[in-house]
């Protein structure tokens, strides 16, 4: 069974972190099925990359466990590998930590060098998901010239939307349950703040490229999942007509 997914390009510049604007043009939840998964994997026959795009608080990383667990690729996790490395007192960790507790991105430099070298490890090379990476323009084309260069990967940036009254409501029970340091009132609104200057910009560096993807992240964790695993289908089942083309 193939389901064709309507994939909403976004409305550039209707920042959800900076206008809390909704649109409730959310394509249809279709639940995923074995055989929407085997047609992703069999169409494409390349590895797949996954980037995760969207404010704090959108659920990215419970996606991103559950997507990378679905497609058996690595979780690239930007935020956790940077509290490891302040956990470990690394020179990195300790050059990143001041940036990380007021809610600044770390500079571009250290973390592309560290997702950078991750990406080469060999569990990636049957794909990955990166969460928290790229954020910046700059990370986008230090990203985009690696694929180039290294990855004969499909490459699928998905950008989960959301309103701002749910963000901050989602957050705000994070940082109840959680108590990261990094997790209060005043630093939220900075990241969202951060997200929106730095991070809102890929959106259309993405679109441009045609490797966009654009999910409504309000719903059940399973609600937003089958909407990314409906998307990736209707995306690798494009390919496979692309390729058909081409071979005709
Ligand atoms: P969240 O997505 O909830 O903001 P993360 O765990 O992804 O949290 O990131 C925590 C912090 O780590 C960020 O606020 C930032 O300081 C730093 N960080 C993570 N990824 C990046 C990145 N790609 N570029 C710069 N800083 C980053």
């Amino acid at each position: 069974m193939v389901v064709s997914a309507r994939i909403h390009e976004p409305v550039v510049g209707a920042g959800v972190a900076g206008g809390g604007r909704t649109r409730p043009d959310t394509e249809a939840v279709v639940a995923p099925t074995d055989a929407l998964e085997a047609s992703l994997a069999v169409t494409t026959g390349r590895p797949l990359g996954i980037v995760m795009l969207g404010p704090p608080g959108a659920g990215k990383g419970t996606q991103a466990a559950r997507l990378a667990a679905r497609y058996a690729i690595a979780n690239v996790a930007t935020g956790d590998l940077l509290r490891a490395q302040v956990a470990e007192g690394t020179t990195l960790g300790r050059r990143a930590r001041g940036y990380m507790h007021r809610g600044d991105l770390v500079p571009d430099e250290l973390v592309t060098a560290m997702v950078l070298q991750r990406l080469g490890r060999p569990d990636c090379a049957d794909g990955f998901l990166l969460d928290g990476y790229p954020r910046t323009v700059g990370q986008a084309e230090a990203l985009d010239a690696w694929l180039s260069e290294r990855c004969a990967c499909i490459v699928a940036v998905l950008h989960f939307r959301i309103t701002e009254d749910e963000l901050l409501r989602r957050l705000q029970r994070r940082a109840d349950e959680q108590h990261r340091d990094d997790d209060t009132v005043e630093t939220i609104r900075y990241r969202l703040r951060v997200f929106a200057s730095e991070t809102q910009p890929l959106v259309e560096h993405y679109a441009k490229r045609g490797t966009l993807l654009t999910v409504d992240a309000i719903g059940t964790t399973e609600e937003v999942t089958a909407r990314v695993v409906t998307g990736l289908t209707g995306r690798a089942n494009g390919h496979q007509v692309a390729r058909a083309r081409r071979a005709t």
